[in-house]
């Protein structure tokens, strides 16, 4: 028998999840991570799907219905967009994203956002958006914007998986620990919410110029790292009942 990848990984490398209740009992901070054309939109550039891709159709749209509830209750919201300077390759990726451009911009359905008092919108350069928040100064808008609204539960959404949501929640948990981020309790990955590209292994076996990626297990072993290095997972985000409509 053949085992399929999605058994091989739930028996080798299971990652718990659980239901995240949103209320406004808990100060809760909406972390979205790099839902721009350049990644998420078809034909958008070097970095974006080549056509329709279930698993990141399926990010942005839990990622706009949980923007709606956060902005309709006025709960904090962030937003990382990748953006890059065209003089400053970041390597190994090739040319994305690059500032000015519709790459570097928010997806159709969350450009909303921007005009939004409760969202905080952040350009960073890097792949990590714990790093890309320092400022010139040493400040960090991230490490503020938790301070400020007094948050205690981070819920990360975004692409990828396996990257740029992989390394913001490490760093992010790291931070916590040492004690930079009070009133900072929990990291909250959304699988759901969260997406990640695919080059299968046998268009990298033909291709010499790409390495493999397969989608489903790259995904899956975001979720596992972060997991283990403190983060919940969630696989559904429920609204609990509070006042406010
Ligand atoms: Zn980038």
């Amino acid at each position: 028998m053949v085992l399929q990848t999605s058994d091989l990984l739930k028996n080798e490398l299971p990652v718990e999840q659980e239901t995240l209740v949103l209320s406004d009992d808990v100060v809760t901070g909406l972390v979205l991570v790099d839902i721009v054309n350049g990644f998420c939109t078809v034909g958008a550039g070097n970095l974006a799907p080549k056509e329709t891709d279930k698993q990141i159709s399926g990010m942005v749209e839990e990622s706009v219905k949980l923007a709606k509830v956060f902005c309709e209750n006025k709960w904090p919201v962030l937003a990382f967009l990748d953006s890059h300077h065209p003089d400053k390759p970041e390597h190994p990726y090739p040319p994305h994203c690059l500032i000015g451009t519709e790459e570097s911009e928010l997806v159709p359905a969350l450009q909303r956002l921007e005009k939004e008092t409760n969202v905080t919108i952040r350009r960073k350069d890097c792949i990590n958006g714990f790093l890309g928040s320092i400022e010139k100064d040493g400040s960090n808008v991230f490490v503020d914007w938790v301070g400020t609204n007094k948050i205690k539960v981070i819920l990360v959404v975004g692409i990828c998986t396996d990257i740029c949501v992989l390394d913001f929640v490490a760093t992010a948990l790291s931070a916590r620990n040492r004690g930079f981020l009070a009133p900072l309790e929990d990291v909250v990955v959304y699988s759901r919410g969260c997406a990640t590209y695919d080059i299968p292994s046998h268009v990298a076996k033909s291709n010499n110029e790409v390495v493999a990626h397969p989608q489903e297990l790259m995904h899956h072993i975001g979720l596992y790292m972060a997991k283990g290095r403190g983060a919940k997972i969630a696989w559904e985000v429920l609204v609990g009942p509070h006042e406010k409509p």
